[in-house]
């Protein structure tokens, strides 16, 4: 199968964090032209969130998305890896390793990577940014961007049942003086994948929702976690997973255990139930989880009438 016949995902960028890369790479270009006379490659960090296909919701950690699951990768915010923590070169950028000077500068990085997550739980680093300022209208990954870029994203989005990584270039336009973000995948770490140029910012693009707070933070969701733990007590184990997803992993009242992950939009998007019999787990859609809870008849308390 080539690429042209694979279901592919798009990238959608939001406007905010396009203006902070598009401000990046106009630094680090001029930064070069006036230093020798060519443009520096820029690196950046883009948080995306993942929408996926209809029916084909996945969650996190738990189960495997592929490729085809994803309708969009949405790169809603971008940070910016500080100067010294990046080793430029005419071939490839690669980060310093966190060793000596350096430790610093990456735990003050990871602490604003942290705090950006946690402002937006529905995001992540699932793919890497850099420039190709030489090239026009396309581009592709270097040796270096595939070893480099493309295969530790690979093994970072796994860990979150990811089956693939990402890395997005930015190349200048083919039509006027902007930049354009080429975008790439890979399922195995050799083989690339063309996702083609993202789309850039526009009014109708979409993807907004994806830096509200997810469903445990809004006061529906706190009510009805509020709601389960008062009924459940200790057979109820809550753990917030990746993406804005949180796991309930409901103790066995009988033979089957039962585990629901609620995704960042629900009751809007389905849940996925997951349910073990017979040492076999099964998984399905659930939008009313209500209905596979012992809380018939159970009125949800307000969230702030919770025991603390
Ligand atoms: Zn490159």
């Amino acid at each position: 199968m080539n690429d042209a016949d694979e279901i592919l995902p798009h990238v959608v960028i939001l406007p905010r964090a396009w203006e902070k890369i598009v401000h990046e790479l106009n630094r680090a270009a001029n930064h070069g032209m006036a230093r020798c006379g060519s443009p520096d490659e820029a690196v950046f960090v883009p948080l995306c969130a993942l929408r996926y296909r209809s029916g084909r919701l996945r969650a996190p950690q738990l189960e495997s998305t592929d490729l085809s699951d994803i309708e969009a990768i949405v790169v809603a915010d971008a940070l910016i890896p500080p100067r010294e923590m990046v080793e430029l070169s005419a071939l490839r950028i690669r980060f310093r390793p966190a060793l000596g000077s350096w430790a610093q500068t990456q735990a003050s990085f990871d602490a604003q990577l942290d705090a950006a997550l946690a402002r937006a739980p529905r995001l992540n680093v699932l793919a890497r940014g850099h420039s190709h300022p030489f090239d026009e209208g396309r581009t592709r990954p270097s040796g270096p961007d595939r070893a480099e870029h493309l295969a530790p994203c690979l093994a970072f989005n796994r860990t979150l049942g990811i089956e693939a990584g990402f890395t997005f270039i930015a190349v200048r336009a083919q039509e006027n003086s902007g930049w354009a973000l080429h975008c790439f995948a890979t399922r195995d770490g050799q083989r690339v994948i063309d996702l083609g140029i993202a789309k850039l910012p526009t009014e109708s693009a979409g993807g907004k929702q994806m830096l509200d707070v997810p469903f445990y933070v809004t006061e529906h969701g706190r009510d009805l976690e509020c709601a389960i733990q008062t009924a459940l007590g200790d057979a109820l184990k809550m753990e917030r997973l990746a993406l804005g997803w949180t796991r309930y992993r409901i103790a066995p009242r009988s033979s089957s255990r039962s585990v629901l992950a609620i995704p960042p939009d629900f009751p809007a998007a389905a849940g996925r139930r997951f349910v073990c019999a017979e040492g076999n787990w099964a998984a399905e859609d659930v939008i009313d989880w209500r209905a596979y809870l012992p809380l018939e008849g159970f009125v949800a308390p307000r969230a702030q009438e919770c025991p603390s």
